[in-house]
């Protein structure tokens, strides 16, 4: 497989972008080589500048749940790009974008759009801080919730990849206030309430941990209880698994209801489009309609809350059944072809999220994935890359299938895993 195209782009882009992407985790920093600049989507699949074509196992790092260029959606953008692209007024599609979410997520009475997962859960922090009066914020290690300046500390994704404790640019007082705990320790948690009396704006986390790999929670009900007792708000962070592990969200398959929510991904329809939202007395805090201030050029942009409400309104039970099957059949196959390699791993599911983790343990916290073999995962990714499947770049990210795949797509995967079962077999650390 001839990769010239994108290495030559990659050299252009290195002169004229830091590190030649505009987000961390598309460099292939911890796995080596050439990022593939990709030229086309269609269905499962992406192709790259040098014309050779990849079953997709990012999915856009989680929204094209229906596959790409999904033709509904694409009709849909269409139609709203010729009526106009942005007006800076509000317009109906937002509010069936809101009823759309509102309807699915039953613990969220209103909603803000904004343009990133970043954007949504910094406003969802400002607000709970507004909301409360308090400084404090509880986060957990491992965790992801977007480049938030408070946020970033021991978070997981691109800050994992690279290795980073957090970020130089983040003032003390920034990370003053953010207190970072072990995920699924709820004692920890009881701790931090104990030692903060009255501090404590909010406890925000995963719905799922999907940023150090699939990792399941187990303390969310507990969460919740601990935040209430102590006059603290529950921010659920759902921008990776709303709308994609099943048609509620984390919400539909556990049932515990946040007090705030941020949404992106998959309610963008592959669009710069997030939100947050939640308990109506919380939201009514929100300016204009009450003083936390919070606002954006482009928020509900036309064309993307287009994108977005196609994606919702095509993704129907059969979606996420298809979703669900594709994921359990993926993860059949990591197992089979890393047993039969004789390499210690364990597959881990956090609904339709998977990833696959190099150590027979089970992961249930940051250190825990930290602790894996993850030097098997840079010549287990490259065996797969080169066999046309396009896996995420790094040993902490979660796996995304797409409603899409079909047989022929499983053949390729299930062939290209019984070389990169053999390469990780012989990785040395
Ligand atoms: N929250 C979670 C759980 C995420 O996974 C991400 C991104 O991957 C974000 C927030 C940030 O979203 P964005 O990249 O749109 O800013």
């Amino acid at each position: 497989m001839t990769s010239t195209r994108s290495q030559a782009l990659f050299e252009r882009a290195s002169a004229v972008i830091p590190g030649g992407v505009n987000s961390p985790v598309r460099a292939f920093h911890s796995v080596g080589g050439t990022p593939r600049f990709m030229v086309r989507g269609e269905g499962p699949h992406l192709w790259d500048a040098d014309g050779n074509r990849y079953v997709d196992l990012v999915s856009s790092w989680g929204p094209m749940i229906l596959g790409h260029a999904d033709p509904r959606v694409v009709a849909a953008v269409r139609e709203a790009a010729t009526g106009g692209l942005s007006f800076g007024t509000p317009t109906e599609g937002e509010i069936e974008l809101a009823e759309e979410i509102i309807a699915r997520v039953a613990p969220v009475r209103q909603v803000r759009l904004v343009n990133s997962g970043t954007e949504a859960t910094m406003s969802a922090i400002r607000l709970a801080r507004g909301f409360t009066g308090r400084r404090k914020v509880v986060k957990f290690a491992g965790c992801y919730h977007g480049h938030v300046d408070a946020l970033l500390a021991q978070a997981g994704s691109g800050v994992a990849t690279l290795g980073l404790p957090t970020s130089p640019g983040v003032t003390g007082a920034q990370a003053a206030d953010t207190i970072v705990l072990p995920y699924n320790d709820i004692e920890a948690v009881r701790a931090a309430f104990a030692e903060n009396p009255d501090e404590i704006a909010c406890v925000i986390t995963e719905a799922a941990a999907g940023n150090m790999g699939a990792v399941p929670p187990k303390h969310n009900a507990e969460l919740l209880e601990l935040c209430h007792a102590h006059g603290a708000l529950l921010v659920v962070d759902e921008v990776m698994t709303g709308f994609r592990v099943s048609r509620a969200g984390w919400f539909g398959l556990e049932n515990v209801p946040g007090d705030l929510y941020t949404f992106g991904k998959v309610m963008s329809g592959g669009l710069p489009a997030a939100a947050f939202g939640g308990r109506a007395d919380v939201m009514a805090k929100l300016a204009p309609a009450g003083p936390v201030y919070q606002a954006g050029t482009l928020s509900g942009n036309p064309v993307a809350v287009a994108a977005g409400l196609a994606t919702l309104r095509a993704a129907t039970d059969d979606v996420y059944l298809a979703l669900d099957a594709n994921a359990t059949r993926l993860g059949a196959l990591f197992t089979a072809a890393l047993t039969e390699a004789g390499v210690p791993h364990r597959v881990q599911f956090a609904g339709n999220l998977l990833s696959v983790f190099f150590t027979e343990d089970e992961v249930v916290d940051y250190a825990g994935a930290q602790a894996a073999q993850t030097w098997r995962f840079p010549p287990f990714f490259h065996a797969l890359l080169e066999r046309g499947v396009y896996p995420p770049p790094s040993a902490f990210e979660a796996w995304f299938v797409n409603a899409a795949m079909t047989e022929e797509d499983f053949a390729v995967i299930g062939d290209a895993l019984t070389h990169a079962a053999r390469a990780a077999a012989a990785a040395k650390p």
